[in-house]
């Protein structure tokens, strides 16, 4: 699958209930993967890192290779999700017409990497929006999502919210940091063509790198997604540090974009240097998108939070 090996590994849970992902304003708490390993393989990608303890435990027994050279899936995810949803005589858990909680895919694969991945993204939602009353949150790299929205009933089409990660709107420059993915500018028509059909969007200018102008890259960015139309839009500086980091200059460099790896490589040595560009990225964004409609999300330590905290009302949110 996008030319990796693919695991099938057995999975108890595909729903989280207490994820941390509600700190990020992204959902309610709830979160749901159909999978473990990505079929993309972004340098930046926090999840190796994040799983490398599962590589343990009994039920990955044969699954054979890095975590980003590998795609795993959960096997028979759509039964496992169901039983979640619904109790020993099949009736909905979780009925509640008030219960209108936001769900979001995925915390640790992207929900339509190809055709068939997104043709089981749809049916998850299907099984969620059958049996309770929530609404879903999905976010991709690729220019998939349609796929997902077209096979969604007309009666669900206002339960679901889709966004595309734009952290870079340069194709150049995305197809050497995500390596696998469809292009940004492929990506950005997805997401018009969901606008344009009525779809509800969210913006997910996700992660940015430290670019030479700030102000400029957040005025393309917010033109190009259209901000305007989106109900919030999410904003963060590159927060990866060790291997990941080391990929993304690398592959900057490679592919290029020397000024923007060395760049990259002084901020994420420096600390205060990394603060500046966080500043600025998030006073860029903050001038072109309204406070209730910006969610700029910023990790904050004790000597830096109070400067945060001054710009919550204008769409800072303080990990
Ligand atoms: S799409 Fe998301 S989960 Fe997949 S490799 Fe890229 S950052 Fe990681």
């Amino acid at each position: 699958m996008n030319h990796k090996p693919v695991f099938e590994v057995p999975a108890k849970t595909v729903v989280n209930f207490k994820s941390a992902f509600e700190h990020k304003k992204l959902c309610d708490g709830l979160t749901f993967s159909l999978g473990s390993a990505c079929a993309f393989s972004c340098t930046f990608c926090y999840v190796p890192d994040l799983m490398r303890k599962l590589r343990e435990l009994p039920g990955m027994a044969g699954v054979h290779g890095r975590h980003e050279d590998i795609v795993i899936r959960r096997r028979n995810a759509l039964d496992v999700l169901k039983s979640q949803l619904v109790d020993r005589r099949g009736r909905p858990k979780f009925s509640d017409p008030q219960d209108r909680r936001v769900i979001f895919a995925s915390p640790l694969v992207d929900v339509a990497a190809n055709l068939e991945l997104a043709k089981e993204t749809a049916a998850a939602c299907f099984i969620i929006l059958h049996n309770t009353n929530w609404q879903i949150r999905l976010l991709s790299k690729s220019h998939l999502l349609p796929e997902i929205a077209k096979r969604i009933p007309e009666q669900w089409k206002n339960r679901i919210i889709y966004g595309v990660s734009t952290g870079t709107i340069d194709d150049a420059i995305g197809r050497a940091v995500e390596p696998g993915t469809p292009l940004v500018s492929k990506r950005l028509a997805s997401l018009h063509w969901l606008q344009d059909s009525g779809h509800r969007t969210f913006g997910m200018i996700c992660p940015s790198l430290p670019y030479a102008d700030s102000d400029a890259f957040s005025t393309s960015a917010c033109h190009a997604i259209r901000s305007y139309r989106c109900e919030h839009v999410w904003g963060e500086a590159l927060n990866v540090r060790g291997e990941s980091m080391t990929r993304t200059v690398r592959a900057l460099e490679v592919a290029g974009h020397g000024e923007l790896s060395e760049r990259l490589a002084y901020v994420s040595a420096d600390k205060y240097a990394w603060e500046d560009y966080a500043r600025e990225t998030f006073l860029a964004h903050s001038s072109n998108i309204p406070g209730d409609k910006l969610r700029f999300l910023q990790y904050t330590n004790p000597s830096t939070r109070m400067w945060w905290n001054g710009w919550v009302e204008d769409g800072a949110v303080l990990l």
